[in-house]
């Protein structure tokens, strides 16, 4: 039975109000980097070229906001599972590090902790510096995330890859991640 949006929205501003009980930490650590994974600009890499992808319903939630600009690509123009058809969804920030906070995406909520799924199947969090073009204080200086925001995650990212979508995302990022050898510290 297709969900509708309304029941889709629903389910995404519950998980936006789950991780918003939590926090990778009981101080403000935009204070050690400058708000780097907001803002970072470099000669190669641009602060519009940080856009943030969303998973499937996400897009419901930036109609009509000012603070994000929500656009798509065709799901042909990138490196993504062959199960996700048509547009996919990403936004841009439109004023970092100022954004509306309560719908700000689950890929920034749960950061710096990454969904991976091992050679056997089993899930865990990592960190994976790789994937940034910045260091993360908190990642490079192994600062230590507070448990609730690791088991809150987990479970979180655990329930969102029910959807076939999600678990086809993250296993293909995964095997990416085998294929370039990529060190990666699991968290859970
Ligand atoms: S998550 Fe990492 S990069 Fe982002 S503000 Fe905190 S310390 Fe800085
Ligand atoms: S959504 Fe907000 S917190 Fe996340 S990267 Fe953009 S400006 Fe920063």
């Amino acid at each position: 039975m297709e969900i509708s949006a309304i029941e889709m929205k629903k389910s995404i501003r519950k998980i936006y109000e789950r991780l918003d009980e939590v926090t990778p930490v009981d101080f403000d650590c935009g204070r050690l980097c400058g708000e780097v994974c907001c803002v970072y600009d470099a000669e190669d890499y641009h602060n519009e070229d940080l856009a943030l992808y969303l998973l499937p319903g996400e897009e419901l939630m930036y109609e009509g906001s000012d603070e994000f600009e929500l656009y798509y690509i065709d799901s042909s123009e990138i490196k993504y599972p062959h199960s996700w058809k048509g547009q996919i969804y990403l936004v841009k920030c439109k004023n970092p590090p100022k954004c509306d906070r309560s719908i700000r995406p689950i890929q920034c909520r749960t950061f710096p902790l990454i969904p991976h799924l091992d050679k056997k199947g089993e899930f865990h969090l990592i960190f994976d510096e790789s994937e940034f073009p910045y260091k993360c204080p908190i990642v490079h200086d192994h600062i230590k995330l507070n448990e609730d925001f690791i088991k809150t995650t987990f479970e979180i990212w655990t329930m969102l890859m029910a959807n076939p979508l999600v678990y086809d995302l993250i296993d293909m990022d995964s095997r990416m991640r085998d294929n370039r050898k990529t060190d990666y510290e699991i968290v859970i």
